[in-house]
């Protein structure tokens, strides 16, 4: 097998001088700390760590008349400014390509230019180069960023150091369009242009490319993304450890690249497990390699033991604490026969004819690996809860132990988390450190992708007009907040009840199915405004029902004013007796004929079902009452020598 190293690769200058910097402060006096890893190699970091150079992710985290050493990646004027005020000592370790950058934007922003920085928005450079801009600078990480950007007078460009030179002119020949005059500082460094040109040409060479560097690296991520570009094999890898024999079967030619931020060892450590596999192959022997993974098939499986063939001459054995964690009851729980599965060689010695081997560690190992692309590649993994504690959910995924603070479990809070226990369910790690052993998850973030994606869905098919059934998630003063299938929607107090109310507790509460009717819909603001009388039935059609005009009913005086008084003839069906029609007297004061809460006889004169208004009498009634009464009595009192004049003179003087 022949190996080919690529003609640029590892420590760029930048990172080597910040690695030097720190390692000479390793011995000195007092705290000292990297703000952030010193680079994007979690073994360096380690290392550093081991010898006494820990990592702050704050200026707070740490003490006054400490050392600070600022990384590569550099930091903004507002940590400067912070860390004078601690009366820290600074260790400057920004690359001087990454200060040429921060200069640039600052520059820009000076002369009046809109700054625009090309690159990852979350990459802790690119968030220093903007602090640089005061904050003001845009970040283009696309070409299709560029072409949603509004349009300014002037934009001046930076780069982020290690951007794609390719993608990075995409970007700026839509610059060109977005303004009058375009100023381009193109501090993409050459160490990262060199590196992925050295890896591409190496690539289209050999038939597997290994490619060393932090998965947390941009530009090792970047390399490896070239590699499987140009249709190579490749494999990303952090150590030699993780090397695996089988992959190079057959393998005529490796070519090996690394990143910016990894160090000589571990290109070398790389090269020499290689050189080891080459040997064996060309033996056509299987070693047995300490600490390496390989594939074995399951041959025997006992209650507290499981044989594997690893295609050495020995079997290979793994205990049942080695087998699965946590540890199972039985064996046969977790393996069967025949089954393939990865194995950890715990001690390539043979003991009694066999080799020890742990699948719990081999597990792990590429565990950690799923876990680091699930956080990368922002894909959700299945968990299962074991403990609810104070702070949250402990939980297994992939055979690690992992926590969901309490805060990320819903979407609202929630006080008891006991129901979780021994549920099993997805979840999107949020944070991911091999080192620490930390594993952080969110299903609160997979709920609220839902909860958008329904939104969308529904926002698409919404309609005014349309009827649907909801359930009451939340009542304010105001009205009552209803799920409509994922998201909700507001019924005002005015459209809860044809009837007036004071509070919305008065229709509806939490929990109830309600049919409500879609009144507006602002798909902008995500906001949905619903009726719930709509979807009932109109009282007026009622009204019309019940009454009829010329019809003399009684009603309460419900609300009183200048111009005459509301009467109410059923619940929330109000009528107006204008002051005209109190009596046929004239009226001063509306209160001097009826007073709030009295009933009162009143003729329908009108209902008017367009503008829901009724116009009520209570003179007209009179009459018709009196009317009735003189039809009445002339029926019944012929012949008493009472004139019609003496008992309904008031009607006579009418003309009636
Ligand atoms: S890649 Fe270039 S800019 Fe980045 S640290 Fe290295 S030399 Fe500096």
């Amino acid at each position: 097998m022949k190996m080919i190293i690529a003609q640029y690769c590892g420590f760029c200058y930048g990172v080597k001088r910040a690695v030097a910097m720190a390692e000479e402060c390793i011995g000195k006096p007092g705290e000292i700390h990297t703000l952030g890893p010193i680079i994007h190699n979690p073994q360096i970091v380690k290392r550093l760590s081991d010898d006494g150079i820990s990592v702050v992710n704050d200026l707070s985290q740490i003490n006054d008349n400490s050392t600070v050493i600022i990384r590569s990646h550099g930091v903004g004027p507002e940590v400067y400014t912070q860390a004078h005020s601690k009366n820290l000592q600074i260790i400057d370790a920004t690359c001087p390509h990454v200060k040429k950058a921060q200069q640039a934007a600052h520059q820009f922003l000076k002369d009046g230019y809109r700054v625009v920085v090309i690159g990852e928005k979350h990459h802790p450079e690119v968030k220093s180069i903007v602090e640089w801009s005061d904050n003001t600078a845009l970040v283009v990480e696309t070409v299709a960023d560029a072409i949603s950007l509004s349009t300014y007078s002037r934009i001046g460009v930076v780069a982020q150091t290690t951007f794609s030179g390719d993608v990075f002119q995409e970007i700026v020949d839509c610059l060109q369009e977005k303004c009058d005059e375009l100023k381009v500082s193109r501090t993409i460094c050459t160490a990262t242009d060199l590196r992925q040109q050295a890896a591409l040409e190496l690539a289209s060479k050999v038939n597997v490319m290994i490619v060393v560097g932090g998965r947390n690296s941009a530009n090792t991520s970047r390399l490896m993304q070239l590699c499987s570009d140009a249709g190579s094999v490749a494999y990303h890898i952090e150590t030699a450890q993780e090397l695996m024999l089988e992959n190079f079967e057959g393998v005529q030619t490796v070519g090996i690249t690394a990143g910016a931020s990894t160090p000589d060892y571990l290109i070398e450590e790389v090269c020499k497990k290689m050189q080891e596999f080459d040997e064996m192959l060309d033996n056509g022997l299987k070693e047995l390699v300490q600490d390496s993974i390989i594939k074995g098939t399951v041959v025997g499986v006992r209650q507290g033991e499981v044989f594997v063939d690893i295609g050495y001459k020995a079997e290979g054995i793994i205990a049942l604490s080695e087998l699965a964690y946590p540890v199972p009851e039985n064996a046969t729980d977790v393996v069967s026969n025949g089954q393939i599965i990865d194995v950890y060689v715990l001690d390539a010695e043979t003991h009694d004819g066999v080799i020890k081997l742990s699948k719990v560690k081999a597990d792990q190992i590429v565990a950690w690996d799923k876990l680091e692309s699930a956080l990368r590649e922002e894909k959700a993994v299945a968990g299962k809860v074991v403990e609810a504690v104070k702070g949250g959910l402990k939980v297994i995924v992939l055979g690690v132990n992992g926590f969901i603070p309490a805060s990320m479990v819903e979407l609202g809070f929630t006080e008891d988390l006991t129901p979780f226990v021994n549920q099993t369910f997805m979840m999107m790690p949020i944070e991911v450190d091999p080192i620490k052993k930390r594993v952080v998850l969110s299903r609160k973030v997979l709920l609220e992708q839902e909860r958008q994606r329904r939104e969308e869905v529904l926002f698409a098919t919404l309609a005014v007009g349309q009827c649907l059934t909801g359930t009451v998630r939340r009542i304010v003063d105001f009205g009552a907040f209803v799920d409509i299938g994922g998201i909700d929607g507001l019924i005002h107090i005015s459209d809860l009840s044809w009837h007036r109310i004071k509070t919305p507790n008065e229709v509806v509460s939490v929990g109830d199915e309600v049919q409500v009717t879609v009144l507006k819909i602002d798909s902008a603001a995500k906001r949905i405004s619903l009726s719930l009388k709509k979807a009932g039935s109109d009282p007026w059609l009622d009204v019309v029902q019940q009454f009829s005009i010329n019809k003399i009913v009684t009603a309460k005086i419900s609300k009183i004013t200048t111009f005459g008084a509301f009467a109410e003839l059923v619940p929330g069906i109000e009528g107006l007796i204008h002051v005209s029609e109190m009596s046929e007297e004239r009226v001063n004061k509306v209160e001097d004929i009826v007073s709030l809460g009295e009933e009162v006889t009143v003729k329908i004169l009108d209902i008017n079902t367009e503008n829901k208004r009724i116009a009520l009498s209570i003179s007209k009634a009179k009459e018709d009452t009196d009317r009735a009464e003189y039809r009445d009595y002339l029926g019944t009192q012929e012949g008493t020598g009472l004139t019609l004049g003496d008992k309904f003179a008031h009607l006579f003087k009418r003309g009636d």
